[in-house]
């Protein structure tokens, strides 16, 4: 713990002291002035936007006041780092208290300010609780609360940043927000009030949230702006923000997208460039795993969605392009819930291919290996687009496009499609996506059936209590479906090709996050022996890697984790482009480089030549066979 000041200065919040008192408070504030207050009225990004205050904190050991309105000071150092200049770094129970009643108005406006905090999204305490932190709070004049902070109304709120504008008028908004420890990230909200009132959130440069009711009178605030704290409002908790801040900004209406994206730009660190995309600690992977002879061991695999692969000169051009790029994983999807993309004994075949006399599966397999590429077929289980196998789900009641895993029989029927092309094909690997409930089947057989086995009512029983956990007796029920079709899999590959890689594609949650809905289990799974690799999706610009470290640590094997990153951005809800290639070889050494050992790439139709050119150049340059090692004995 570091020592706790609690310096009370300035005279505009307390209007009224004893005359010696008033001389010492002078003397101690022109001392403390030229220590930590700038009276600086430099025109800057923020004034010229109209702010009515700006405080940078970018002069050593200066809080620039322009009004001289710090009234309230416990801890807070001025640290050279980061921006332009200074910082003001606040720890836990540090704050400064602003006196903003003249430039703060509930009927409209913005506040603005650049915070890096000291933790991470997934930040959690001593009971594994998540911990709130509060960025600014102050009360207005009705005895109401105006606050912005990461957690609030917790336990529900806690995963949330809430921006609440005036609780009384129930004006507010929440996001959840990722924040990323010692990153920076401007963090903005305004307000108005009316018939049109609103209250938004913004992230960096985008609106994240938004709420279109802020009604009632207008009012003053009653006390100070608290900046790393929660102490203006009613239900403190001791949240605090700590984090560093710079650049506060206050104005008396609600500036637009474009004006706070432009602030934004106007005004970021100069570590960010003009993206807010993930930093590279170098272009270069670190520790690399090497067998006997030198060859570099990583796995490096591609998801393949398309049929591409389905004719010859398909499969020879597709092998071509991901065996130049350095690929050395092949997953070609073969269901995708219509059918089997190659002449499938037990299953019907996918309606949108035609199956020629040659076996398309044998030949993209013999085409792979002597490209030295593995190939992993991928089974989308439980997706169903398409009228058909209709003993398999109940139209209306079975979650859209799924197939109702918990009927035995379909268990059965999909574990033997995939077991039968274990038998048939020289594979290296299964990959099970859609390996999931896909929601809560209502149909009759479910009803009964969880009668019959818990003596309870589904229906009843399908609600969500208010930290995000389903009903236990239902999440059981979830559980035990997908469980099964995973022991059903894992037991039958492994019987047939005991050193066949079995992988999932999932969304592995850790502990601090309530389980899965859905049955997926993947850290489970893993720990259990019934798979080999958990696949990690996660095509966002900016992938989770908070959390993927956070799985990585629940895992017994730690190869069983690799992160499987997208190499599109979406320009709208249907449409990819091919992520920018050196944007995308940044994100591959930024995985390899943290996680030594595998990466996995969605998706094959999107990669195009300067992408197969960058990887091959840069993180991909060097051969490399995949890396499966490690991987646990599995139950047989
Ligand atoms: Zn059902």
């Amino acid at each position: 713990m570091h020592n706790i000041r609690r310096d009370v200065m300035l005279a505009r919040y307390r209007s009224y002291f004893r005359l010696p008192m008033i001389f010492f408070l002078v003397i101690g504030v022109l001392v403390i002035n030229t220590m930590f207050l700038s009276f600086l009225s430099a025109k800057d990004e923020f004034s010229a936007g109209g702010a009515v205050f700006t405080v940078h904190f970018d002069t050593p050991l200066a809080l620039e006041i322009g009004k001289g309105v710090l009234v309230e000071r416990n801890g807070g150092t001025i640290v050279p780092d980061g921006m332009r200049g200074g910082v003001l770094r606040l720890l836990r129970d540090e704050y400064l208290g602003l006196d903003l009643r003249n430039d703060i108005r509930s009927k409209e406006g913005t506040l603005m300010l650049w915070i890096r905090p000291h933790w991470g999204y997934y930040a959690t305490d001593q009971t594994n609780f998540p911990v709130s932190h509060t960025f600014v709070s102050m009360a207005w004049d009705n005895n109401a609360y105006f606050v912005l902070s990461d957690g609030w109304w917790e336990p529900e709120g806690a995963p949330y940043t809430y921006f609440v504008a005036h609780n009384q008028f129930r004006a507010h908004t929440h996001k959840d927000i990722r924040y990323v420890q010692d990153e920076w990230m401007l963090l903005s909200c305004n307000w108005k009030q009316g018939n049109s009132g609103f209250v938004r959130l913004y992230e960096n440069t985008s609106m994240v949230a938004e709420s279109l009711t802020f009604n009632g009178s207008s009012i003053r605030p009653k006390g100070l702006l608290y900046l790393g704290c929660d102490k203006g409002t009613s239900p403190r908790k001791d949240r605090w923000a700590d984090c560093d801040i710079a650049n506060l900004a206050i104005f008396t209406r609600a500036l637009d997208d474009t004006e706070i994206s432009n602030l934004w730009n106007a005004t970021r660190p100069m570590t960010l460039k003009n993206s807010v995309d993930v930093t590279v600690p170098s272009d270069s992977v670190s520790s690399q795993t090497r067998d006997d002879r030198g060859v570099i061991l990583e796995t490096r695999a591609i998801f393949d969605e398309g049929t591409e692969w389905m004719t010859k000169e398909g499969a020879q051009q597709t092998i071509a392009r991901i065996k130049k790029a350095g690929f050395n994983v092949y997953i070609p999807c073969v269901w995708h819930g219509r059918g089997a993309r190659y002449p499938a004994k037990l299953a019907p075949i996918d309606d949108k291919v035609t199956l020629t006399r040659e076996d398309p599966l044998a030949h993209l397999i013999d085409i792979a290996h002597q490209n030295g590429i593995e190939v992993h077929p991928w089974f989308c289980v439980a997706l169903r687009q398409r009228t058909f196998l209709g003993d398999y789900y109940t139209l209306f009641k079975t979650p859209y496009n799924a197939f109702d895993v918990h009927r035995p029989k379909f268990r059965a029927f999909i574990s033997n499609v995939i077991e039968d092309v274990a038998w048939r094909y020289d594979i290296d690997g299964i990959n099970l996506d859609f390996i999931r409930t896909m929601g809560l089947c209502k149909c009759h057989y479910c009803v009964q059936e969880y009668q019959r086995q818990f003596d309870r009512d589904l229906v009843a029983d399908s609600t969500v209590n208010n930290l995000g956990h389903m009903e236990p007796h239902l999440q059981q029920w979830q559980d035990q479906a997908i469980e099964d079709i995973v022991r059903r899999i894992s037991i039958n590959v492994k019987r047939i090709k005991p050193g066949l890689v079995l992988s999932v594609d999932g969304h592995p949650r850790p502990r601090v996050l309530p389980p899965s809905w859905q049955g997926r289990r993947e850290i489970k799974w893993a720990n259990d022996g019934l798979i080999d690799i958990i696949f990690n999706m996660d095509y966002d610009r900016k992938p989770d890697f908070e959390k993927h470290a956070l799985v990585l640590q629940e895992l017994y094997h730690p190869n069983q984790l690799i992160m499987l990153l997208g190499n599109y951005d979406m320009i709208s809800k249907k449409q990819g482009l091919p992520r920018d290639s050196r944007y995308f070889v940044q994100l591959v050494y930024s995985v390899l480089h943290r996680w030594p050992g595998g990466v996995g790439i969605y998706l094959y139709n999107q990669l195009d030549d300067a992408q197969i050119d960058a990887l091959a150049q840069g993180p991909f340059k060097e051969k490399a066979e995949p890396l499966w090692t490690n991987c646990p004995s599995l139950v047989h």
